[in-house]
């Protein structure tokens, strides 16, 4: 799923929690590493001087080409998403910290909800599951983002869920105003 929908649900779903920004951001951290590495190659290869570019639209899809297939974000994307370097942390962070909520286990609880939420919406590009010490993958059932696996279905049905869910917390927070309103 794209990232910023992983920051949206998990918004969503820990909202009455306590430290609802660890558990976003830890849903946003697997990543992070694409928006750091895309600004880096962008600075690096001078990407922002469009003007001097007889093609900047071709740029732009070698540029983001080359970020995935870079070092960096190869092994950072595979550890961020994998199942197992996930199990060493949130294990560090029981031993040190207990087993109470603290912003250490939200964000490890935030970013397990987007590792399976991609183990879900990935299919030819998932990753494996275990990284690094399996190469196992699981396809998910569709992907988010290509045509060939439900990525139109997808995107309709999230992009409603979405909407309906955003009307929802509006009417809530508009009903409780003017139960407070009235009350004063
Ligand atoms: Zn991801």
């Amino acid at each position: 799923m794209n990232t910023l929908h992983h920051g949206y649900w998990t918004f969503f779903a820990v909202r009455k929690k306590k430290y609802v920004g660890w558990f976003v951001f830890g849903s946003i951290l697997p990543d992070i590493v694409y928006y750091v590495m895309f600004i880096y190659l962008s600075v690096t290869r001078n990407a922002f001087q469009v003007v001097d570019d007889p093609d900047p639209m071709h740029s732009l899809f070698r540029l983001i080409h080359d970020l995935f297939e870079h070092p960096v974000v190869f092994v950072l994307r595979q550890a961020g998403h994998s199942l197992f370097i996930w199990g060493i942390a949130i294990v560090i962070i029981l031993l040190w910290k207990g087993r109470r909520l603290t912003p250490w286990s939200a964000l490890a609880y935030g970013w397990l909800g987007h590792v399976v939420i991609d183990l879900l919406t990935h299919v030819e590009d998932a990753v494996p599951v275990f990284y690094p010490i399996s190469s196992f993958t699981i396809r998910g059932p569709i992907s988010y983002w290509d045509d060939d696996y439900h990525a139109g279905v997808f995107s309709l049905v999230n992009t409603t869920l979405i909407i309906l869910s955003l009307i929802y917390l509006f009417v809530k927070k508009w009903r409780k105003k003017r139960a407070f309103t009235k009350s004063s």
